[in-house]
């Protein structure tokens, strides 16, 4: 398919492309159906060192910019796959290199790179608080020179299969500082000692193969030493990387976009009903081309979000904008793909019933298309602020 993007990075798209292609359709279909994690897949990127992308050369890494690292994760889910087991290694480790000390960047981000560890998981969300993020109720209080965390979280992806995960707690409490955005800290937890010491994990069964779990922390104990940058300026780090993450969604949209897109126009052609292709009629053709039209357009506010990224400019809002235009516009070529398949659509065989699934996610997490619209109305527009 000629797309806006055809002629850019091919190195990287053929690299990547030629690795997809030894985990074809049936390999994703099977993991879904068994609830598995594509382990295998997962492990060949890392080898490859396509999930390192974003980790300096001095810490084992590529070194590559974000606009490299989306399309890694645009040809994985172009190609059938989804991004969605392993896009957490991609940027949470931002976290650790914008605001760790020396000592844990040496630490981790070699054994990061080299697929030694993963740092898969991030703790923000939380049961009883949602999107409203500054309330969390889980603390950690400092005893000598370690933190004691209670509390709880939900809907914590790849816990099961990560080493590490980037912990949001409360450290002061929210009548003791001066915003409620300050007294928040994060700390690098080890998953596999937690699970021995105080933290309890639950899987939640969910529409898709994703692996999520509520968190249940009982006088779990960390090593001052986990603490990442200042103690009480956790929330304003968590917000830094959140324009990575949104532009490397964006990105995955863009992918699962074109996949649908492919995959439907390639049947339309194909399916005779009447003496003639299915995509012969206007009725159909029409909302096949207006989905193409969005994800291209979705696609140019990628671009400019990873220009300005990887200029080191400011980019809030363009990275907001192109992940509510992906999720929106893998959403309507979704939509789009399975009604043209008629009956075939729901059948597991064709994979667009999976991949429906898969790309419905992006319009709630990791941040539902309502709080970028608020975005957008204050920090954007300059409208009054409502929460
Ligand atoms: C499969 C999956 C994986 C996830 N992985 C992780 C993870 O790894 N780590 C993590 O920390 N979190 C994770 N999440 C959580 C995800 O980030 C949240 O679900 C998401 O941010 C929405 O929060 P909530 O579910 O609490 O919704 P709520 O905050 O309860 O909101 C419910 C709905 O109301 C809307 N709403 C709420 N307040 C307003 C308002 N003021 N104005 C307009 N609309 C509003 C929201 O947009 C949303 O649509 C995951 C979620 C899912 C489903």
């Amino acid at each position: 398919m000629n797309t806006i993007a055809s002629d850019r990075y091919q190195d990287i798209r053929d690299a990547v492309r030629d690795l997809c292609s030894e985990f074809p359709d049936e390999y994703h279909r099977q993991i879904d159906a068994q609830r598995a994690y594509p382990e295998a897949f997962v492990d060949a990127l890392t080898r490859a060192g396509w999930l390192a992308a974003l980790i300096p050369q001095e810490y084992g890494g590529s070194g590559l910019g974000l606009a490299e690292a989306s399309v890694i994760m645009e040809e994985i889910n172009r190609a059938g796959g989804n991004a969605g087991a392993c896009h957490g290694q991609m940027y949470n480790m931002g976290t650790l290199l914008r605001h760790g000390s020396e000592a844990q960047k040496a630490h981790y981000l070699p054994r990061i790179a080299s697929g030694e560890w993963r740092l898969q998981s991030m703790g923000v969300t939380e049961p009883t608080t949602g999107t409203d993020t500054t309330k969390i109720k889980t603390t950690a209080v400092k005893r000598g020179d370690r933190y004691v965390v209670n509390g709880q979280k939900v809907w914590i992806s790849r816990v099961q299969h990560s080493d590490w995960m980037i912990l949001l707690a409360r450290t002061t409490p929210l009548p003791e500082v001066a915003k409620k955005s300050e007294g928040l800290s994060i700390f690098m937890v080890d998953l596999r000692q937690a699970e021995k010491s105080g933290m309890t994990v639950r899987p939640i069964a969910n529409m898709v193969n994703h692996e999520t779990n509520e968190l249940f922390f009982e006088n779990l104990e960390i090593p001052e030493e986990n603490l990442i940058g200042q103690e009480g300026q956790g929330f304003r780090y968590i917000l830094d990387g959140l324009n990575a993450e949104r532009t490397l969604i964006a990105a995955e949209c863009i992918g699962d976009g074109y996949w649908f897109s492919d995959r439907i126009t390639r049947y339309a052609r194909d399916r005779q009903v009447f003496g003639r292709p299915i995509g012969q009629n206007q009725g159909v053709q029409f909302p096949i081309a207006e989905a193409f039209i969005e994800v291209e357009a979705a696609n140019l506010m990628r671009w400019r979000a990873c220009e300005l990224f990887d200029a080191g400019q400011p980019m809030g809002k363009e990275a907001n904008m192109a992940k509510y235009l992906a999720a929106k516009a893998s959403w309507e070529a979704a939509n789009v793909c399975l009604q043209y398949h008629g009956g075939f659509g729901f059948a597991c065989e064709y994979n667009v019933e999976r991949k429906f699934r898969e790309t419905r996610l992006y319009q709630v997490a990791p941040i539902s298309t309502n709080l970028i619209l608020s975005y957008v109305a204050e920090h954007v527009l300059g409208l009054p602020r409502s929460f």
